[in-house]
């Protein structure tokens, strides 16, 4: 028996998990967390569809939470196996599922101090169950084939954030062996710092994400992305504030500040990094030297680096970070979380939206439901803290640093197969995005055989 079943990440970007069952053994390919508005993030508390008993093990594409922050969760539920990942995503996970264990007790306590709503609120689930998965989980280096009962796995450079991987899972089937692969998410061609995606041959069973499924990136540099809103925050004096995912995004702005820098295109100005997980991050990025691509080698041989330069300081404590509600422009603020629903640049959003010559610079995709897509529709109010706050800042859109391919990269990488996969599941975009996607593998591959993954749908294969 050798079946599929989507539990997560069809019809919508979050919680990714796939169940594949290979006659009597289980495994998941990343448990993530439904994130995003109220809706979705009230799913993460409907019962587990299968009894996590009966899990054997778990494969994780990458860190982000959407892949893995259900973990602790499942560990709570009463699962027992391992969970696989590359090294730099296990010191990722390290970082991300403590504070997201952290921020779940968190606002139970806030829930249970009682002002608003709901006494007796529990967290999802707590720090000692996050620390249990981490004890759980084991670290593969990519390009290691490695047996777990009778599945044989491998991780694959996917280049969407330091330790993303493709994963290729290889099972037996009446004396033959199948193969799968899934994409977790699709990184960049040409983007700063990580390899690209590695070319991936052959797979009988292929699932790919189709967040751009309907989009092409901005064909414009990184510089030429943001160097406006700079240039606007100079001209102003502003504020320039930009949530960034901790993971990837604030190190990629930092790395397109120093070259804006060093290029003499603007001047010298204070650019705070205010997360103390962006910090970590930027640790572990710097630390991974052979997951760099040659730009970032040649940097690092000079001396230089892009998460060093004049100007930059790392925000880590609460008070310091409070104090850059008094400063100035113009500055720079990058700050977490990438859409706004929570975090530290939530009180940036309050300090700051009121003042005309504040700019919000998405650098991101906002997720139907959030405060970041709110204001980028143009809410001329939003509530933080059940308060509401008048939006006086500009804002932009600075598209093309998505960690995620457009469909162009997504057809580029797919032209690499030698021969079509016999079945290609679409998952992990909004509807629209995943049924454009179709067509336009329709379009280039029409021998393929594509299909849009439903949510809760078990395939027998
Ligand atoms: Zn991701």
């Amino acid at each position: 028996m050798l079946t599929l079943q989507f539990l997560g990440a069809a019809g919508t970007v979050t919680g990714s998990r796939f169940l594949l069952t290979v006659d009597n053994q289980k495994v998941l390919i990343d448990c993530g967390l439904f994130q995003g508005g109220k809706e979705l993030k009230e799913r993460n508390w409907n019962p587990f569809p299968v009894n996590p008993k009966e899990i054997q093990g778990v494969f994780v594409t990458h860190a982000h939470l959407d892949h893995t922050g259900y973990l602790p969760k499942l560990v709570e539920l009463g699962f027992k196996g391992k969970i696989f990942a590359t090294p730099s995503t296990v010191d990722l996970m390290e970082i991300l599922l403590r504070d997201s264990a952290h921020l779940q007790e968190e606002e139970a306590a806030y829930h249970n101090r009682g002002k608003f709503c709901c006494p007796h609120a529990r967290p999802l689930y707590t720090l000692q169950e996050a620390e249990q998965a981490l004890y759980q989980t084991k670290a593969v280096p990519y390009g290691e084939s490695f047996n777990f009962g009778n599945i044989k796995a491998e991780f694959i450079p996917s280049g969407h954030i330091l330790g993303s991987a493709f994963i290729r899972l290889t099972v037996p089937q009446n004396g033959n062996e199948v193969s799968f692969l899934f994409t977790g998410d699709m990184g960049r061609y040409h983007s700063p710092i990580l390899k690209d995606p590695f070319p991936v041959r052959k797979a009988d069973y292929l699932l790919v994400e189709s967040t751009y499924g309907d989009r092409i990136h901005e064909k414009i540099t990184r510089i030429e992305a943001i160097l406006p809103a700079v240039q606007e925050c100079l001209a102003l004096s502003g504020c320039l504030l930009i949530p960034a995912f901790t993971v990837g995004r604030t190190q990629e702005i930092l790395y397109t500040l120093r070259e804006m820098l060093d290029q003499k295109k603007i001047p010298q100005i204070p650019v705070y990094v205010d997360s103390p997980m962006a910090i970590d991050v930027t640790h572990l990025y710097a630390e991974y030297h052979q997951e760099h691509d040659m730009d970032m080698e040649k940097l690092e041989k000079e001396g230089h680096s892009p998460f060093r330069f004049p100007g930059l300081q790392y925000v880590r404590t609460t008070r310091e970070s409070k104090s850059l509600n008094h400063l100035k422009g113009p500055l720079i603020i990058i700050s977490a979380n990438g859409m706004c629903t929570g975090g530290r640049i939530m009180h940036h959003l309050a300090n700051r939206l009121p003042d005309p010559t504040t700019i919000l610079l998405f650098v991101g995709y906002q997720g139907s439901g959030t405060r970041g897509r709110e204001l980028l529709e143009g809410a001329k109010n939003i509530t933080i803290f059940h308060e509401k706050i008048e939006v006086n800042a500009r804002i932009k859109q600075a598209d093309n640093f998505s960690a995620h391919g457009d469909y162009p990269e997504i057809l580029q990488w797919i032209s690499g197969f030698e021969k079509a996969p016999l079945k290609t599941f679409l998952v992990h975009g909004e509807p629209e995005s995943t049924s454009a996607l179709k067509g336009h593998i329709y379009e280039k591959f029409p021998e393929w055989k594509v299909e849009i993954a439903q949510d809760m749908q078990s395939v027998e294969l």
